[in-house]
This record gives C-alpha cells, structure tokens and sequence, in this order.
C-alpha cells in the first residue's frame, strides 16, 4: 500500500503537565471549541450521510447549499442582525479589507478618517492612500498604541466618506470599551462621529467575543481565524446602501455587491473555512444558558478569564501590563516581566509546561496571552498559576 504519511514513525501527541491537550495562546489561527474540532475528524470523510467528506463536495450541491445557508442564518441569529445588513464571506484576509473599503466606499476626492490605534489600523490607512486623500483623525503610535481615544481627542475632518477603526487591537493589547464614569465596563463602544458617517470597523479579534449591535457600523470585517473559524475566509457585515455603492470602476470580484448578490459564491468559495465557521456558529448559538443569550454568556465568561491574569498583574510588582487600565483587551492580554531575559524564559517555560503561543508580536515584545472564545477557564486558570509560580521562583 502506498502512505502519504511523512517518513519516519509517528511523533507522540505533545500533551500538557496533566496529560490533556496544549492550551493554545496564540493570537491567530487561535484554538477552535473542542466539540468544532470533532465534528470536523467526522465531517471530513463524511459530511450529513452524504458518503461525501466537506472537502469533496461541489460548491453548488445540495449539502453545500445547506452549509452555507445555515451559516448565513445562524450568524445573523446570534446577533440579531436585521435584513437590511448582509453577511458576506469573502478571501483575502481582512488585510484585503485594507484596499477593498477605500476601493468600494471612498470617492478619489473625498477623504475617508482613520483612527489609527495599533499595527493593523496603521496598515490599514497606508493602503487607503492608494484611493486618495486620507486624514488621521488620531493616533496612539507616541504612546506605543497603548490606549484608546476619548471622544474629545479624535479631531474628524470636514466630510469623510467613512470613519474606520479597529475595534481590538490584536498585537499591543487594547480594545475599545463603553466607559462609564471612570469605570469600565468592558461593552462595545463605538466614537462619536460627525452625522451620517459611517463607521467601518475592523473586528478581527474580537467580534462575537460580547454582545454586538451591528446596526451601530455601517460595516464590520474579520478574519475568521480568530473567533469564528478556520484561517482562509474573511466575514464582512455590510449595510445595503454601502454594498451599492459605486464609486469607481473595480473588476467584479473586488466589489461588495458582487458578494452580497451571488451569496458569497461568485467562484468557487474557501468551502472549508465557511464550514468550519457554520460549526463555529452553532457553538456559539450553543452557549446561551436557560434565557441568558449567548453572546452574554461568552462575554461574561471573557471577563472572568481575562481577570484572572488582569488581577494578577495588579496586585504585583513584577508583572507589568502593556495596556492602560481603561483601554485593556479581553482577547488579547499583554504583559511583561522586569527584562527582556525573564520575557525570554518564561515564554520557554510556559511553552513546556503546556501553555503554548505566549510570545509578544515582534513589534511589541513581551508576552501576549490570547484568550478567545473558546480558550476554556481552566487554561486561564493554568496561566495565572504558572505566572504566580514564575514571580515566586524568579522575583
Ligand atoms: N486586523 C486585525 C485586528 C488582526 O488581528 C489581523 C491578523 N492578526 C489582521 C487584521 C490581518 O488579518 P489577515 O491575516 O486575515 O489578513
């Protein structure tokens, strides 16, 4: 029989300190809900009885009209998105994101306002360039994007086409955050922003991480790496009047509407990575508990998890957060220790001791702890242990 198995005999499966699988850190592709995993090994040789694994069948048969139509229906369900929003899954990355908003909704005359508050807003804005002129209506970078704007200090110009932000700003660690009085309380905000503009967002690593009300946005983007599935597939939530727009002559495959009219299969789609998103879905839909909806489940449970490590550094003197207080991130958390040699030695450390993916972003340094939707508490947990061991031992 021939293999297409790699040569050699199979490595042993790397378990952690309790013989259970690796806690996976990493800021993206990040872990997937266990339960999505399974039923993937199942899925991939035999997809609903169909004889057929997902991988095989065609984009336009039957089980793939129903993948795909029950994703599109339980992505609006868990956000109770109305009908005059389309869900659209595109490739590309929401890096492709960069070009494809100022080349769908920005007039070459007209300036679009950007809020650059970490690596990916910034990449964001360098692309919107290309499709005229741009204006930055704040930026973190003095502060090494290690906060978020108040209303007052973001200074719009006269009449942009749009506002666009990043919602959680992946690699330095911050998110925007509703705050009240001086108090955070960890729900969405969105910045005020002049009548009638509407606000693209960037929502990569956190979306569906809390409740959400899209109508807020004029348009949402994320990769799906993070919180929804599989890398390959981008989501992006468009209002209607946007997806028309025309504002200058694309090729058909570079145009929203083309996505929003021909249900996200103009060619053949990124089959696998929807489908892992449809399963993602569902596990989320998954997680309301008794009339608790399940956005707030998730949401809640994100708070404890990321408190667990935000306390933590609080109350000692040897971690130090990246993030200002107000401004921190519950996906991702960024910290250091005293010196880049005990960052080094605990990002070894923790990978040994089964607590993979801790390495900060090489622009940032330190550590970074992803805790997406579907880390479980007791990787959060294991985290905060090790770190209080790491202090004691090395403080
Ligand atoms: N935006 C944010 C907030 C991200 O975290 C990332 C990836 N880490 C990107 C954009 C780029 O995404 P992609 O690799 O899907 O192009």
């Amino acid at each position: 029989m021939t293999t297409i198995s790699p040569a050699g005999s199979k490595p042993a499966v790397t378990k952690n300190a309790a013989g259970e699988r690796i806690y996976n850190f990493s800021a993206g592709p990040g872990c997937l809900p266990e339960a999505v995993l399974r039923q993937i090994q199942e899925d991939v040789f035999n997809i609903r009885g169909s004889g057929i694994g997902i991988l095989e069948h065609s984009h336009r048969a039957k089980v793939y009209d129903r993948v795909l139509a029950e994703a599109f229906e339980d992505f609006r369900k868990i956000s109770n998105l109305p009908s005059n929003y389309h869900v659209l899954f595109m490739t590309g990355g929401a890096t492709s994101q960069n070009f494809l908003v100022p080349a769908n909704l920005k007039p070459q005359d007209q300036t679009a306002d950007y809020l650059t508050t970490g690596y990916w807003a910034e990449k964001s804005i360098e692309q919107a360039k290309i499709y005229g002129p741009v204006h930055e209506a704040y930026s973190s970078k003095d502060k090494m994007h290690s906060c978020i704007p108040t209303d007052a200090q973001i200074k719009y110009s006269a009449n942009p086409a749009y506002v666009h932000m990043c919602s959680n700003n992946t690699i330095f660690g911050t998110e925007w955050h509703q705050l009240e009085g001086s108090k955070n309380t960890w729900r969405d905000r969105v910045p005020m922003t002049p009548a009638g503009v509407p606000i693209v967002c960037d929502m990569s690593s956190d979306i569906y991480s809390r409740p959400v009300d899209f109508t807020r946005y004029g348009m949402v983007y994320a990769g799906a790496q993070k919180n929804l599935g599989a890398a390959g597939t981008t989501v992006v939530v468009i209002r209607d009047d946007l997806a028309a727009k025309k504002v200058r002559e694309l090729p058909g495959m570079l145009r929203y509407e083309t996505f929003a009219k021909d249900e996200s299969r103009p060619n053949t789609p990124p089959v696998f990575a929807i489908y892992v998103c449809g399963l993602v879905f569902k596990w989320i839909l998954s997680q309301a508990e008794g009339s608790r909806h399940c956005l707030d489940v998730i949401h809640e449970r994100n708070i404890r998890k990321a408190g667990l490590v935000y306390d933590l550094i609080d109350k000692s003197t040897f971690w130090k957060g990246c993030a200002e207080p107000n401004a921190r991130s519950l996906m991702n958390l960024t910290f250091k220790t005293p010196s880049p040699e005990l960052d080094e030695k605990f990002c070894k450390e923790s990978a040994a001791a089964g607590l993979d993916g801790m390495k900060g972003h090489r622009s940032a340094g330190g550590m970074r702890a992803s805790m997406y939707n579907a880390m479980p508490e007791a990787g959060c947990k294991a985290l905060a242990e090790f770190m209080r061991e790491f202090e004691s031992k090395n403080g």
